[in-house]
C-alpha cells in the first residue's frame, strides 16, 4: 500500500520539554520524544525524524530559524509528502506566518503544532496535537498547499493565527478567517477554505528578511519623545503601527506631524488594528482620515504577526516604496481579506 512520507522537524518548546532540577522547563533531546510517542508508529504514513542540533525555547526563535526551516524543507521537498514541525507555541505564529511568505508557491503542507504540556506529563496535550497534525499532513486523499497551525482540535492557517492562551489547550484562533480542519471523531476538511495550489508553479524559497522593522503600539497618554524614538529611529525602514478600532489615532497636530516625519524619512508605516477581531478601514473617521491622506497603509485584518514578517519579507525582496506599499496592502498568501 502507498504510505505518504512525512519529514517530523523538532525545533524544541514545551512540546519535548522536562523540567531540570530547580523545576524549570528545558528543552530535552529528540530521541527521548520518539521514547515518549510510541504511537507514531502506528500512524499509516512514512515517517522521517529531522531534530535542531540545540532544540529552543521558542522564544529563542531568530529569523535566521525561520530561514534554516524554509530551506530545511527546500532541500527535503521532492523526497516527502508533507512537513510536521514540532515548536514552542509562544512564537509558532510568528514562525508560521514567517515561513507563508519565505515558501512560495507551495504545493504541499506544512504544519506546526506544539503543546501547553509536555510529553512526559499524563494530561499532555502533545500526543493529540501531533498525532493529528501528522494525520492531517499525511491524508491520502487531500494535499494542503499552505502553512498551518494545528493546535486544540483545529488546524488553521498560519498567517491568519495569534496565540490567545497560555492556559488553555485551545491556545490559538484564527480571528479573521475560518479554520481549515475541524477535528472531532472525524475529520472535517474545510476545503472549501484552503488555498488553491497553482501546479506549474514550482516552489520558491525566500531565504532573506529584513529586520529593520518595529511594531508600535499606541495607548492614550503615550509620551510623544517615545513615539518619536519609534517612528523617526533612523534604521528602521517599516513600522507597524498597532492602532484602535477601525484604525484610528488621535489627530493632534503634533502628533500627526510625527507620522508625516516618518513618512517623509521614505518608511513604510502599516496600520493593524489592537482588537482580535474586525480590520482597519482608514478615512471611516476622521481620526484616521488624515493616515491615509499621508499615506499611512492599511494593513486591513492581518494579525501583528502577520503584518511584521511580511513587512520583513517585502523589505527583503523589493526596493521601491509604492512596490512595498501594493504589496504589503495585496494578498499574496492569503493573510489578508482583499477589501472590494
Ligand atoms: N516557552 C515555550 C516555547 O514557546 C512555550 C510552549 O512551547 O508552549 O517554547
Amino acid at each position: 500500500m502507498f504510505r505518504k512520507k512525512i519529514l517530523l522537524i523538532y525545533t524544541g518548546g514545551t512540546v519535548g520539554m522536562r523540567q531540570d532540577k530547580d523545576g524549570a522547563l528545558k528543552p530535552i533531546d529528540f530521541a527521548n520524544l520518539k521514547h515518549d510517542l510510541p504511537e507514531i508508529e502506528k500512524l499509516s504514513c512514512e515517517i522521517h525524524f529531522h531534530s535542531f542540533d540545540v532544540p529552543i525555547d521558542s522564544s529563542n526563535m531568530r529569523p535566521q530559524n525561520w530561514i534554516d526551516l524554509a530551506i530545511l524543507i527546500e532541500k527535503n521537498y521532492y523526497h516527502f509528502d508533507g512537513f510536521v514541525i514540532l515548536h514552542g507555541s509562544d512564537t509558532l505564529a510568528y514562525t508560521a506566518s514567517a515561513l507563508s511568505f519565505l515558501l512560495e508557491h507551495l504545493h504541499k503542507p506544512v504544519i506546526l503544532t506544539g503543546a501547553q504540556l509536555s510529553l512526559g506529563i499524563l494530561r499532555s496535550d502533545a500526543r493529540e496535537n501531533i498525532i493529528a497534525a501528522i494525520e492531517i499532513a499525511s491524508n491520502p486523499l487531500y494535499s494542503l498547499p499552505e502553512v498551518c497551525i494545528y493546535f486544540g482540535s483545529k488546524l488553521y492557517r498560519g498567517n491568519r493565527t495569534t496565540k490567545i492562551s497560555s492556559e488553555s489547550f485551545n491556545a490559538f484562533d484564527s480571528p479573521n478567517y475560518p479554520t481549515l480542519v475541524n477535528v472531532g471523531v472525524h475529520m472535517d476538511f474545510q476545503l472549501r477554505h484552503w488555498l488553491k495550489a497553482n501546479i506549474s508553479n514550482e516552489l520558491k524559497v525566500h531565504k532573506r528578511v529584513c529586520t529593520d522593522v518595529a511594531l508600535f503600539k499606541y495607548f492614550p497618554g503615550v509620551p510623544l519623545y517615545w513615539v518619536e524614538s519609534a517612528l523617526l529611529h533612523p534604521n528602521i525602514k517599516g513600522i507597524v503601527i498597532e492602532t484602535f478600532g477601525a484604525g484610528n489615532l488621535p489627530n493632534h497636530q503634533d502628533f500627526l506631524n510625527i507620522i508625516d516625519k516618518s513618512l517623509q524619512q521614505g518608511k513604510i508605516l502599516v496600520n493593524i488594528t489592537q482588537c482580535l477581531r474586525g480590520k482597519v478601514i482608514q478615512g471611516r473617521y476622521d481620526t484616521s482620515k488624515q493616515l491615509l491622506k499621508m499615506g499611512v497603509i492599511s494593513g486591513h485584518d492581518m494579525t501583528t504577526e502577520a503584518a511584521l514578517t511580511k513587512l520583513m519579507f517585502i523589505l527583503a525582496q523589493v526596493d521601491s516604496i509604492d512596490a512595498v506599499k501594493l504589496i504589503m496592502q495585496s494578498d499574496i498568501r492569503g493573510e489578508l481579506t482583499q477589501p472590494y
